[in-house]
């Protein structure tokens, strides 16, 4: 059977826009190349909180909603009932949210965590939930699921279909799957599966590594965050050739992020440094940077046994906003990705906002993918 909307990518993105859309009586096939939450979806620190910009501030207040209504309906996921709050931080007051939360003085950063070392000029504690990256994933693919979509796992996708200007569907390991509309939500490798089509989609790869211990014998308070720092890596030029040939890679920038599980593992982070895929060789640099930036900020973590590390890639476009919309000059196709490091937390508005676009054909200019190119050409 040939569904409406094929959407590629088993990422938050891609279920929360399936999920949607089979909500909203679309005929829905989404396809993954590998397991669901695979990539940075199910590998992230899990926060579900700001800054956001004021185009993504509807989207996220809409995100958390959603969250709360399934992880309430199904039971199937876990997110804080109540928020938590995360307190950000920076050491010289610059970079703070505005606009967001409650602001402290030098004193009461210290008051908020007392097992912070680090002296810090101000700080402001920002709503801020936790939830679980991995099964809130499979759970908006199930409530898809639950609405008739189809979902294939280990199905890559190799290209798509194009029929003189219309994207008619994508081939894929088990054969061609036809369809109305094409929605990619491929994360950071939008750009690969586009090229097919004469497209250069503004998304860049941007690594980050996790490092999480046993558990540790205190509790920090609650999430810490040193200043929203992924505008750092969005900002600056994309590497060239001349770049890698002459080793001009720049080191991560790296700033401290942690929160506590319930077993008192501590999740740190996190770094960003430019992705360009299988030649990435940061991790030797961003993990000891992690683990030291995280000891000048709470001193006992030194002594706490590292669990495991994990790295993964965020999907940031040219100017930090995510792309949500059709491409100029190609019917049929959907762009729904560069949500750099906020992903998870407007994830579920996010996927309302594709899939009402789809079905309706009311976007939002300020996340049109057009906006990227008419600021190339102007
Ligand atoms: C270290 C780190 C920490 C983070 N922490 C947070 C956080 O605390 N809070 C937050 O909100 N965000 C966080 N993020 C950001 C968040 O993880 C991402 O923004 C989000 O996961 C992007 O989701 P996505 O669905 O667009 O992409 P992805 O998760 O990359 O999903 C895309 C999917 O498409 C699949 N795919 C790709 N190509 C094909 C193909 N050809 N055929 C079929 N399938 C394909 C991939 O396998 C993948 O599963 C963090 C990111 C990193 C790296």
């Amino acid at each position: 059977m040939q569904p409406d909307v094929l959407v590629v990518g088993g990422g938050i993105i891609g279920t929360t826009t399936a999920a949607y859309l089979a909500r909203g009586g679309a005929s829905v096939t989404l396809v993954e190349r590998a397991e669901l939450a695979s990539g940075p979806s199910g590998r992230s620190l899990g926060l579900v909180s700001g800054p956001h910009p004021p185009e993504l501030r509807s989207i996220a207040e809409r995100s958390l909603q959603a969250y709360l209504g399934l992880a309430r309906e199904t039971g199937a996921f876990t997110i804080d009932a109540n928020d938590v709050g995360c307190l950000c931080i920076s050491p010289d007051g610059r970079g703070l949210p505005r606009g967001e939360g409650e602001a402290l003085d030098g004193d009461q950063v210290v008051e908020a965590e007392p097992l912070l070392a680090l002296r810090c000029a101000a700080g402001v504690v920002i709503p801020a939930r936790h939830v679980d990256p991995g099964g809130a994933v499979s759970a908006w693919a199930e409530e898809a699921r639950r609405h008739g979509a189809r979902i294939r796992v280990a199905c890559p996708v190799r290209s798509l279909l194009d029929d003189g200007g219309r994207v008619a569907g994508a081939a894929t390991d088990e054969g061609a799957i036809f369809a109305g509309c094409v929605v990619l939500a491929t994360g950071w490798e939008t750009p690969r599966l586009a090229a097919g089509l004469g497209i250069d989609v503004p998304v860049r790869g941007v690594r980050g590594w996790i490092v999480t211990t046993r558990p540790a014998p205190f509790r920090l308070r609650r999430p810490i965050n040193e200043v929203d720092f992924s505008a750092g890596v969005v900002a600056g030029p994309l590497l060239t050739l001349g770049d890698i040939a002459e080793g001009n890679v720049g080191t991560p920038i790296i700033a401290a992020q942690m929160r506590q599980d319930a077993a008192g593992r501590l999740v740190l982070g996190a770094s960003l440094a430019p992705a360009i895929g299988d030649g990435d060789d940061d991790g030797a640099h961003a993990v000891p940077s992690i683990c030291r930036r995280a000891i000048e900020l709470i001193p006992p973590i030194a002594e706490v046994p590292i669990a495991e590390t994990r790295t993964c890639v965020r999907p940031a476009s040219f100017d930090g906003l995510p792309l949500h919309g059709p491409v100029d000059g190609i019917d049929g196709l959907v762009l729904a990705c560069g949500h750099r490091s906020h992903g998870l937390t407007w994830g579920p508005g996010s996927g309302e906002a594709v899939a009402r676009g789809v079905l309706e054909g009311e976007w939002d200019p300020a996340l049109s993918p057009a906006r990227l190119e008419q600021k190339a050409s102007a």
